[in-house]
């Protein structure tokens, strides 16, 4: 368990008896925390300390404690934002947050605890002073994992200090720990991907970035699953990543810079902007609040931009994917793997199971404990690898034990959490991403 040092801070006695369920006031001005932020009183001020979302809290789970739970977070936060604690006593328990959202999910007074933590980190980031490891890992992911390129290359220098790992600070060892040994070649995308038959859309496409290194055989299978479909598919030459990887960690300059560059590299004339990634889908719808307090201009073009963004399983589910006949069906289990940022942050569940099950033979199974993350969460398995490995093999357990010869998932940081944890099962699991599945059923 990580960050198990008992914090001497006592929220107020929290109970679960009825009459205490009352919203919690604040005395937040959302004048002082300013147009940036002001989202954030919002959800703290819907609490209303039920404690309903607490089974569901991944770090409630593994680390069994109030202030590691969305009700202790929200609780924390409040009481920083109005000057009554320091955000330095704060950090550890908001940075043991996985922000999956499946707190969202289960409050069943709405509140929108994604509009609190992002805006907190960026909010507390501005202030914070970090130690010298800690800026030399947080430079190293924001400076490889959002661009394929250096990805690759530092993924190569990765494998031959892999051996030391153990000896370097938990964060940079774990970074070596997940460097893949090998990656797949290069697979350079077109810019334009004609439509098979009647043109009946157009869309562009987030190529994304580490997703490119690790498996662009992603892209290629949505590419051939959406132009099957009668869908023209652009895929802008000009793009990098969405800034969801620094949006997430509290790098809110960083995050705005690779979403201006996206808004001039996208073209207009598009019925939507295709994610494959659920991490990066759920990143970029939040881009609203991200440019909350910059210039009008900008601010509509972000909201337009995120309005536009929709995961490639809702899209195909609305377009009505149908997967071509086929005489001889090949029976097949898979079990569906719910990624928090697709689940949780964009409320997408029924589009995949609904696009799996079209498939002849397959059979759809449901592991245990959905609505628990696994582990990846963005950065979250390199700087705090300790619980991420314990979510990971949780998550690996409860998917073998459903029997299934395949998983499938929407979100590459869950894919590859999932595989990596499974290595050490006696059958490792095979993970692939929904529309490659869909895609599968083409091939001759
Ligand atoms: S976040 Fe929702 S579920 Fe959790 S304590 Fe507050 S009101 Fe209850
Ligand atoms: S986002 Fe996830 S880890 Fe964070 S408080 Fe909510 S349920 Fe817990």
């Amino acid at each position: 368990m990580e960050n198990s040092e008992t914090y001497t801070l006592q929220p107020r006695a929290l109970t679960s008896e009825p009459e205490f369920f009352s919203r919690m006031i604040s005395q937040i001005s959302k004048e002082k925390l300013g147009p940036e932020f002001a989202s954030m009183k919002d959800p703290i001020e819907a609490c209303v300390h039920c404690g309903f979302c607490l089974p569901t809290c991944p770090t409630y789970s593994t680390m069994g404690d109030e202030m590691n739970s969305p009700r202790g977070r929200i609780f924390l936060m409040k009481e920083t934002l109005e000057g009554k604690l320091e955000p330095e006593d704060v950090d550890p328990y908001i940075d043991n947050c996985l922000g999956c959202l499946a707190c969202v999910t289960s409050c069943p007074s709405g509140v929108e605890y994604g509009e609190l933590i992002s805006p907190y980190r960026a909010w507390s980031e501005r202030t914070r002073e970090r130690s010298l490891t800690e800026k030399v890992q947080r430079f190293a992911m924001l400076k490889t994992i959002p661009y394929p390129d250096r990805f690759r290359k530092a993924s190569k220098l990765a494998t031959l200090f892999k051996p030391i790992g153990r000896f370097l600070p938990k964060g940079m060892g774990a970074m070596l720990e997940l460097a893949p040994h090998t990656l797949p070649t290069e697979q350079p995308l077109e810019e334009l991907h004609p439509a098979r038959g009647e043109r009946r859309g157009r869309v562009a496409l987030l190529a994304g970035c580490a997703q490119q290194a690790l498996a662009p055989r992603i892209n290629l299978a949505a590419i051939r699953v959406l132009t099957r479909n009668g869908i023209e598919v652009v895929v802008p030459k000009n793009q990098g990543c969405c800034g969801s990887l620094a949006m997430h960690i509290g790098a809110a300059h960083d995050a705005r810079k690779a979403a201006l560059n996206n808004f001039d590299a996208f073209p207009d004339d598009i019925d939507a902007i295709i994610s494959t990634a659920a991490g990066c889908g759920s990143g970029m719808k939040e881009y609203g609040t991200l440019f909350a307090g910059e210039d009008p201009e900008i601010l509509e073009q972000a909201q337009n931009y995120a309005s536009k963004v929709i995961d490639i399983c809702e899209y195909l589910d609305q377009i009505g994917f149908v997967p071509p006949e086929k005489e001889n069906a090949t029976p097949i289990t898979v079990a569906y793997h719910d990624a928090c940022h697709l689940a949780h942050a964009q409320k997408i569940r029924s589009s995949p199971r609904k696009l799996l099950q079209s498939i002849p033979g397959l059979t759809l199974l449901e592991p245990a404990e959905w609505e628990i993350c696994c582990g990846s969460a963005g950065s979250y398995n390199i700087e705090h690898p300790d619980t991420a490995k314990e979510l990971g093999q949780r998550k690996v357990k409860n998917l073998v034990a459903t029997g299934a010869d395949i998983v499938a998932t929407g979100n590459i940081g869950c894919l590859t959490q999932i595989e990596f944890h499974s290595k050490e099962q006696p059958k490792p699991l095979r993970v692939v991403h929904t529309v490659e599945l869909l895609d599968q059923q083409f091939e001759e």
